[in-house]
Order: C-alpha cells, then sequence, then structure tokens
C-alpha cells in the first residue's frame, strides 16, 4: 500500500492550471483519502492549516469593477466594497491571515470595516471572523452560526471528510439571517441572498448591484468538480437551483467572483451550471439501472467531463458525491439532509 501525501498549496502560478486544490480548502483540518493503485485502498492523509506555512503567503489586492476588489491569500477569495462610508469585507480566509488581510486593505483606504458577510461556515473562509469581529459585526446565514457554533464532520458522507471543531464565541456571526439581508453603504445596496442546501445549507451569494459584481462563494468555484458538503446539508440539487435561479438576475457584462480562483463571467457559471446538471444526470441514469458505487467508478462514467477532475475532487469523488448525494445512504444507512 502507498502512503500518498497530498500537497495542498496553489500552484504558484493560477493560469498554469485553471483548477487547483486550494491549500486546505475547506477548514482547519482536511482528511482525505484517495483511491491507491486504482483499488479501493483508502488512505487519510491529514493535512492541518494550523501547521502550514502563512508567512509566505501575500495578498493580491485586484480592483474588479466599481468599488469592488477582490483579495487573494489563501483559501476563499475576498470581496471588498470600498468607498466613503468604510469596507465591507466578504469572507474572511484563515485567522493567521487576519493582519496581512487587514493591511492589505489598509492600502487600498483608511476608512474602517463596517461589516463582514460569511458567504458560508467554511473555515477557509470564516478564520478571520474573531480577528474582525472585534472591528465590526459579522453577518451570515442562520446556519453558518449553528455549524461554526456546534462544530461538525463535514464531507461527501464518504470518502472526503473534514472536521471543524466547534468555533470560540466571538468567531460566531452575531447577526444573522435566515432568507436575505442588505447592507446599505457605499451607495451600493449590497444584498446576501441564501440558496438552501447547495454547497453547504448555509450558502449565500452577495450582489454588489452597483458595481456589477457578484461573489458566488463556493456555490461557483474554479477549481473543477466542486466539493459539495452532504454532512452539512449540501445537495447538487441545491447547488444546480442555486445557479439557474442567480443566472437570469446577472447581467450579461457582470465580473462574478467564485469562491476559488480567477474572476469569471456568467458563460463560466454556465458552463458549471450544464457539468453540474450533465453528470448529475449520468450518475441517476447509473443507479437507476442498479448500478452499484464501484460500477460507476470502474466504468469511469464521468470521463466526457474528466477536463473537470483535480486534486481535491478527483472524478472518483465526484462521481461518490453525487451517488450519495442521490442515494441518501452510507454504508446502507439512509441519512437524513437538513
Ligand atoms: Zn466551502
Amino acid at each position: 500500500m502507498h502512503f500518498v501525501v497530498v500537497d495542498s498549496h496553489p500552484p504558484p502560478d493560477e493560469s498554469c492550471a485553471p483548477m487547483y486544490n486550494p491549500p486546505g480548502c475547506w477548514g482547519d483540518s482536511v482528511m482525505r483519502k484517495l483511491p491507491i493503485l486504482g483499488l479501493a485502498l483508502l488512505v487519510a492523509v491529514s493535512l492541518k492549516a494550523q501547521d502550514e506555512d502563512y508567512s509566505k503567503v501575500q495578498i493580491k489586492v485586484t480592483k474588479v469593477a466599481g468599488n469592488v476588489y477582490m483579495l487573494e491569500g489563501a483559501g476563499g477569495n475576498i470581496a471588498a466594497s470600498v468607498g466613503a462610508d468604510g469596507i465591507v469585507i466578504v469572507d474572511d480566509q484563515y485567522a493567521p491571515l487576519a493582519e496581512k488581510i487587514q493591511a492589505a486593505l489598509k492600502g487600498v483606504t483608511d476608512k474602517p470595516i463596517r461589516f463582514i458577510i460569511n458567504t458560508h461556515y467554511h473555515g477557509d473562509h470564516t478564520g478571520g471572523n474573531a480577528y474582525f469581529q472585534k472591528q465590526a459585526p459579522v453577518i451570515a446565514h442562520d446556519n453558518v452560526r449553528k455549524r461554526l457554533e456546534e462544530g461538525i464532520i463535514a464531507g461527501n458522507l464518504g470518502s472526503l471528510t473534514h472536521e471543524q471543531k466547534p468555533q470560540p464565541k466571538d468567531a460566531l456571526p452575531i447577526l444573522t439571517f435566515d432568507h436575505d439581508v442588505t447592507v446599505h453603504l457605499n451607495g451600493e445596496d449590497i444584498r446576501a441572498l441564501h440558496f438552501p442546501s447547495g454547497h453547504t445549507d448555509g450558502d449565500s451569494i452577495i450582489f454588489f448591484p452597483k458595481s456589477n459584481v457578484v461573489h458566488m462563494g463556493d456555490d461557483f468555484v474554479r477549481y473543477g468538480f466542486p466539493f459539495i458538503d452532504l454532512a452539512a446539508g449540501g445537495s447538487v440539487e441545491g447547488m444546480v437551483a442555486a445557479m439557474e435561479e442567480v443566472l437570469p438576475k446577472l447581467p450579461a457584462d457582470v465580473k462574478v467572483i467564485p469562491g476559488h480562483g480567477a474572476i469569471s463571467n456568467v458563460d463560466d457559471v454556465r458552463e458549471y451550471a450544464k457539468m453540474l446538471k450533465e453528470t448529475s444526470a449520468v450518475v441517476a441514469k447509473g443507479i437507476q439501472q442498479g448500478k452499484t458505487l464501484d460500477q460507476l467508478k470502474q466504468e469511469k462514467v464521468l470521463e466526457p467531463w474528466k477536463k473537470w477532475n483535480n486534486e481535491f475532487v478527483t472524478s472518483d469523488i465526484f462521481i461518490e458525491t453525487l451517488y450519495n448525494d442521490q442515494t441518501g445512504k452510507k454504508d446502507g444507512k439512509l441519512l437524513k439532509h437538513n
């Protein structure tokens, strides 16, 4: 049996791979199990974000459009609305990067942070909450607070699992909402709209209508097949539904900030939604025909979509995700989603 250590750092040049594995990808401790030697020999690899070297991470600031900037470091993309009233940020990456993020924002404006919005609970999007909440309130969907407070073994109910520990009180969003909320600052109606059961059960997509920018959280990512946190109430159906509801709302020339990866456009979102639907249908057909998960993997049913394969969510892991999602089963046991 081979033991494979997965380097979760992204390639230095993002253009060398449209799909890459974001570091630590969704939290402070990642367990990965990889099929080795073509057999179902599974090896768990634990990557602790605390052990990762954040000292070399630099925060890159890009003006997206209007008064919205994107900040990239490690973890999920940050959006920042910057204007006369101050700063509203969407997501805050990892705790060890908080001071660097703050310094990067200082390079844009001296104005204070007014609000932080979380797109979902994963640690690579909420790690800076405790730091930033000393300056301004964190806003998120009710389920983000719940997940952060309780902790969870996240994952695809199969070989991809991740433990997110309960977070201290100061890291919990102090303002929560159940459907949507709008922050009226910087001449913009910044709207966080909840989409149930996509990447998780607490996702929000954030619209900056005046600047013509949208931050999709991890409902839309550029590293390939997406991670769908079935354990936290995510589902591919919900993810597709979110895309189909959002797409008609978006102007053709909107700038799309994905949860991970480069600034995108509506065509990228359309292609992604199409892939989700098609791959889902293929796996659904297989299930209807009575095929097992192993059969679907052996038949490489996602071969036509192999360009979406990535280190983090391989074709096999995505087959497993779709299979577990559609059967609602794990080891023969029915699981209840939220
Ligand atoms: Zn995530």
